[in-house]
Formats: C-alpha cells, sequence, structure tokens
C-alpha cells in the first residue's frame, strides 16, 4: 500500500524537500506508518525564509478588512473540512475523534476571532505638550514569524499561530511535531484555498534541533512563538537571543487542584476526570496535583476512582472511545517510571498503573493517594493520564504546596465560598485559574503561563499584540 505524503508548504508550492529525505509517521494507537513525512533541507529552510520576508512586504500592506476577508474564508474551510482534519489528526495523535472534533472546531473559532481583532489593532493620538504637535502611536506586523508546535494539538497548536500572524500583517513559517504534521498541513491548505498568498505561510519539517537553529539564527525572523516544553523553550530563547526577537513562550505545566471541603464534589469529580483524562493528560493545562481537603479527602477519592475506572480506553477512531494512547512508546516509559517510583516512595495505586498489553501506546487511566513531595511526579510534568492525590489542612499550606514549583500555567479551585475563591484566585501563581470549571481556554480568552511556564499570550486580544509593535509618530505641523 502506498502511503499518503505529508509535503512541505513553501512559497504557495505544496512539495518534498530538496533532498528527497522522508520519514514515517506512526498511528500511535496501532503502531502503523499512516503517512510519509518530507523533511526539509538547509535550501528549503532558506526558500522558506526568503518567501516570508518576499510576502510579508505585500501582506504587511494589505488592509485589515482585506486579511479578515480571508481569514473568515480560511475559518469557514476549516469547518468545512471538520471530519477530514479530525479524521487525520486522531490518526496521528490517538486522541479520539470527538475530541479532535472539537479541537478543529475551537481552529475555526479562532480564526474567526483573529480575523475580527485585525480590525481593531488600534494606535492612539497623545496629547502632546504643544498644541502645534501631534503625537500618535502605529501598530505595526512585526515581520516573518516562527512557529514551533508541540503534537499534542496539532491543529490548534499551529492555527493560534498562523492566524494570529496573518490577522495581524505578519507572515509565518510553520514547524508542526513530526508526530502529528499532516493535520497542520490539513489546516495550512484551508489558510492557501482561502487567498492567502504565496510565501504567508510556509510549513516545513525536518529534526527538530536542526530546523529552529537555521530557522533562528538567520536575521530575517523577527518573532519565534514557541508552544513546547520548558527545556526547548529555553533552548529556543538563547538562540533568538541572539538576533534579539521577540518570544512568545507557552511552555509545560503540572496544574495543581485545591479542592476545599465546601466543594460540589460531584461537579468536581465530573469536571476534573474530563479534564485530566482529555488527550491522556498530555496537555499542558492537565490537572495533575491533587489537593483535597482533609475532611472530604476519602469520600472525593472514592468518587474520583469510580469515575475514571468507567473511562474507555482504545483507538480514538472508534466509536465510544474516551482516551487514546501516549504518543511514543517512550512516553509511556517516562509515565510507567513516575509511577513506579511515587509508588516506591511511598504512594498507594488506587486505580490502573500499567500499560495495556498489546499494539499501541495505551496507557491505563491511573490514581495515586498520597503521594508524597519527594516522588518525581510532584515535581516533573508528567504529561500523562495520572492523578496524584494528597489531603490538605489549611488554606495557607495548599496555597503554598500549589505555588510551590518553578511552572505556573493553570490551576484550578473547588469551592462554593466567595471569600476561598477570591483568596485563592489572588494568591495562585498561575497564568490561567479554573473555578469550579475546568475550560481555562477559549478564542477570545488570553491563554499563557507564568515563570518557567512561559510568557506572552494566544488568543484574546493579546494573542494579537503578540505579533505587534508599536511605532510613535510626532509631528509639527509647520
Ligand atoms: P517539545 O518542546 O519537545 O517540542 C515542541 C516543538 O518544538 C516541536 O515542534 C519541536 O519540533 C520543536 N523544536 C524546535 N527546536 C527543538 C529542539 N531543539 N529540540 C526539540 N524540539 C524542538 O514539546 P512536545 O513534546 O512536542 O510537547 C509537549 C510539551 O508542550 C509539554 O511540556 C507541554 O506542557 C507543552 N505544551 C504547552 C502548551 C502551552 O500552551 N503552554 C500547550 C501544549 C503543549
Amino acid at each position: 500500500m502506498t502511503l499518503p505524503e505529508v509535503p512541505l508548504f513553501i512559497d504557495g508550492q505544496f512539495g518534498p524537500g530538496a533532498t528527497g529525505k522522508r520519514i514515517s509517521v506512526v498511528n500511535p494507537a496501532t503502531e502503523e506508518a499512516v503517512a510519509m513525512l518530507a523533511h526539509a533541507a538547509p535550501d528549503d529552510l532558506d526558500r522558506a525564509l526568503h518567501s516570508a520576508a518576499r510576502a510579508f512586504d505585500q501582506w504587511r500592506s494589505t488592509t485589515a478588512a482585506h486579511r479578515h476577508e480571508i481569514l473568515i474564508r480560511a475559518a469557514a474551510l476549516i469547518r468545512d473540512r471538520q471530519e477530514e482534519i479530525a479524521t487525520i489528526l486522531t490518526a496521528e495523535n490517538g486522541k479520539s475523534l470527538n475530541e479532535a472534533r472539537g479541537e478543529v472546531g475551537f481552529c475555526a473559532d479562532a480564526t474567526d476571532w483573529y480575523a475580527e481583532e485585525a480590525k481593531r489593532a488600534y494606535g492612539r493620538v497623545i496629547p502632546a505638550r504643544s498644541t502645534d504637535v501631534r503625537q500618535i502611536t502605529l501598530r505595526e506586523p512585526v515581520g516573518v514569524a516562527l512557529g514551533f508546535a508541540a503534537w499534542n494539538f496539532p491543529a490548534g497548536n499551529v492555527t493560534l499561530k498562523i492566524a494570529a500572524a496573518l490577522a495581524a500583517g505578519c507572515t509565518i513559517i510553520v514547524k508542526p511535531s513530526d508526530e502529528t504534521p499532516g493535520t497542520a498541513i490539513a489546516i495550512a491548505r484551508c489558510f492557501a484555498d482561502a487567498g492567502v498568498p504565496a510565501g504567508a505561510l510556509n510549513v516545513v519539517h525536518g529534526v527538530p534541533s536542526d530546523v529552529s537553529e537555521h530557522l533562528i539564527s538567520s536575521s530575517i525572523p523577527k518573532k519565534v512563538s514557541l508552544t513546547g516544553s520548558t527545556p526547548v523553550g529555553k533552548l529556543l530563547q538563547r538562540l533568538a537571543s541572539e538576533t534579539m526577537k521577540r518570544c512568545t513562550m507557552e511552555l509545560g505545566g503540572h496544574a495543581p487542584v485545591l479542592v476545599f471541603e465546601d466543594a460540589d464534589i460531584p461537579n468536581a469529580v465530573e469536571r476534573l476526570v474530563n479534564a485530566k483524562f482529555r488527550n491522556a493528560g498530555q496537555v499542558c493545562t492537565s490537572p495533575t496535583r491533587f489537593y483535597v481537603a482533609r475532611g472530604i479527602y476519602e469520600e472525593f477519592l472514592a468518587a474520583f476512582v469510580d469515575r475514571t475506572s468507567r473511562i474507555s480506553v482504545g483507538n480514538g477512531a472508534e466509536p465510544g472511545i474516551q482516551m487514546g494512547p501516549m504518543i511514543t512508546e517512550r512516553r509511556r516509559e517516562a509515565i510507567a517510571a513516575l509511577v513506579e517510583d511515587a509508588v516506591a516512595k511511598g504512594a498507594e495505586l488506587r486505580l490502573g498503573g500499567r500499560p495495556v498489553p498489546g499494539k499501541g501506546y495505551f496507557y491505563t487511566p491511573t490514581v495515586l493517594s498520597d503521594v508524597p513531595d519527594s516522588a518525581r511526579l510532584m515535581t516533573e510534568e508528567p504529561f500523562g493520564p495520572i492523578a496524584a492525590f494528597q489531603p490538605f489542612d489549611s488554606f495557607d499550606e495548599v496555597i503554598a504546596k500549589a505555588n510551590a514549583l518553578p511552572y505556573g500555567l493553570a490551576a484550578y479551585v473547588f469551592s462554593q465560598s466567595p471569600g476561598t475563591i477570591a483568596r485563592a484566585g489572588a494568591g495562585l501563581d498561575a497564568g490561567v485559574v479554573g473555578v469550579n470549571h475546568t475550560s481555562v481556554h477559549e478564542a477570545e480568552t488570553p491563554f499563557g503561563g507564568v515563570n518557567e511556564s512561559g510568557y506572552g499570550a494566544e488568543s484574546g486580544i493579546e494573542g494579537l499584540d503578540a505579533y505587534l509593535r508599536t511605532k510613535m509618530l510626532t509631528e509639527k505641523f509647520l
């Protein structure tokens, strides 16, 4: 059987790389190759850089209304092709088709949002010190942008970068993960078919460190946006500093969950189980450290374990499946090692804790209680289907525990007391806080972390701002 080709997209053309090098893309649920991926050679990367620079000269001077029109068309195409894109996404990433459909729907919404925001890149008039001077600020696109994206939201992570950059008047080169490149190409086709000019959007694949080093060391791009791990964020930021590129860093997390004594337990359990095991826990905002008030600890745990035990695990392409596999065997081994370490250090295994035999990188939904702080799981981002529980006794103690890690992406609070909610909301060191629910990212809300979870935001008005710079113009009337 001939496998489908996943091409590069450079200067408006979908095609192979200069050397013809290809690698296979593997379905993590079946371990079978599903496509052949073209790798970019340095010459291809240079073509992408130059075409993005040429396109920028033209795209930057289009009107916001024109960019709006094209992006609205792209959003409509993403919606029209939802099923086709979701099918590729599930085959590459393993998440359930339902989750994949939802993700593609989010991409269409986000593209619509940025299309609208393109029209609102307002400058301002600043009152001058003299009546014959006018001072204004102009909001201009920063230039060619580079986007590097993780595999966990293969459509969402690339779309947020593409739509924001194009809305602002920037051009962009995107490097999706080699694990999920077909989804990125399917999204790129929507933008191309909507009328994005040649070179304004390029998609390249290849060895991550080679591609990022080559692209970032060029003086052509003026911006780097990464959705990825904290170690890679630090590396790319160092590379970007050589040419003083601005960065948006959407990095790893280790989300704490604070369940207070007065929480609505059925609501908290339902929402947290769904959030925890969504995409098999491979989500940067995935709830991970569950701190539960001692008085309701056992009751909450029992309800959580019961609800979790009913999650159906399997190939996301099959009907009724709720949780798919880990993205690679290496990630599954890492998860198993974290569980083993926690149990060896005294944690109690309440559910799961084992790989699923047979094909596919499946690992059972896992619940551990009384996990000591010394367990690696309590400090290292697991990025898998593991919930770690600890009881707490006081508000100050639980806030201190929640804030104890270098990460600061998402945090969750479950309580019915306005005072507790307000104090926890203010006290948590996190970029996004969900109170009594877990939906912390919409097209219209700013999303981003603090501390070693990165900086800058995507979505919301902040998402467009990240691709704009400010020029001050002061004018003397003659
Ligand atoms: P990763 O850091 O390994 O890779 C992210 C991207 O960077 C990929 O496209 C990769 O190809 C590219 N890359 C560029 N240079 C690289 C280099 N020198 N070495 C390795 N990769 C390089 O992350 P991942 O494993 O794809 O994704 C998981 C991580 O992403 C988790 O830490 C997760 O929390 C994080 N994440 C963050 C957010 C957020 O919005 N904060 C969202 C999703 C995922």
